[in-house]
């Protein structure tokens, strides 16, 4: 308390309360025999957040960008993913589902009809962007054989039979055709079936929210550590996939022509 008070400038009684977080102070670096590699903390989940974000603003550039859009472009982050989403702040919290309300009332109220807000749920799409464990050279044994995320290879299609993650054959293939379009690695990752598999804000989201959603992220070693690793290619690819989502999700679904 004497460190933060003198921090602050005040006193130790003025300090009514705190959340505290200790972190590593080292700043984010490249590093490798090329460079190709960002060491950083926390890169599960800023990684996803700061490319979700940069792509949102991007893709609205300019005026043209979105002029022929009827869609609404959307950047959702939530707290306390690590601890299971169930909390004020985090995914579990019904403030996505309201938000969408409330655009959908204050931009439809007069000619949109009963259900619009229904509707838009229905025409909506979540990517749920959270990061995947690369496979470790000295643990390889960790992955399926044929579903090992490496570094570099782009978005990582997270599946799982057991709903853990919400992709579904219809949602990996629009997410997975926006890529194939402009030229964008993708990987497909299964867990081991004799081993527990992970999860993301992705299923309580659309199980919440009844949204049509697909999981993927960005491959890295470390995950959780002090100290994570990915690989800086993988940033740029998440970043294009993602513009390109928010670029060319309306008129490619629309071409998918499924009456939902
Ligand atoms: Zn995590």
């Amino acid at each position: 308390m004497q460190i933060l008070s003198e921090e602050l400038s005040c006193e130790i009684d003025d300090i009514v309360s705190i959340e505290l977080n200790i972190c590593d102070t080292q700043p984010s670096c490249l590093g490798g025999a090329n460079n190709e590699f960002i060491f950083s903390g926390r890169l599960d989940n800023l990684a996803s957040s700061y490319c979700a974000l940069r792509a949102l603003i991007d893709s609205c550039g300019s005026p043209s960008d979105i002029s022929s859009e009827h869609a609404i472009r959307m950047v959702a982050l939530f707290d306390n993913e690590e601890v299971g989403s169930d909390s004020y702040q985090g995914a579990g919290a019904p403030t996505m589902f309201q938000a969408i309300r409330r655009i959908v009332g204050s931009l439809a109220q007069e000619y949109a009809g009963e259900s619009a807000f229904e509707r838009a749920i229905r025409q909506s799409f979540l990517v749920s962007a959270d990061m995947a464990h690369g496979v470790h050279p000295n643990f390889s044994e960790k992955h399926e054989e044929n579903h090992r995320p490496e570094m570099h290879k782009g978005l990582v299609i997270k599946h799982n039979a057991n709903q853990r993650y919400a992709t579904s054959g219809v949602t990996a293939f629009l997410f997975k055709e926006i890529a194939k379009i402009h030229n964008l690695p993708t990987q497909e990752f299964v867990v081991r079936n004799d081993m527990g598999c992970g999860s993301t804000i992705g299923p309580i989201l659309a199980s919440g929210v009844g949204i049509r959603t697909v999981d993927c992220g960005i491959p890295q070693l470390s995950m959780h550590s002090v100290r994570e690793v990915c690989g800086k290619e993988d940033v740029d690819i998440a970043y294009k996939h993602f513009k390109a989502f928010y670029e060319t999700f309306s008129s490619i679904d629309k071409k998918l022509s499924v009456d939902y």
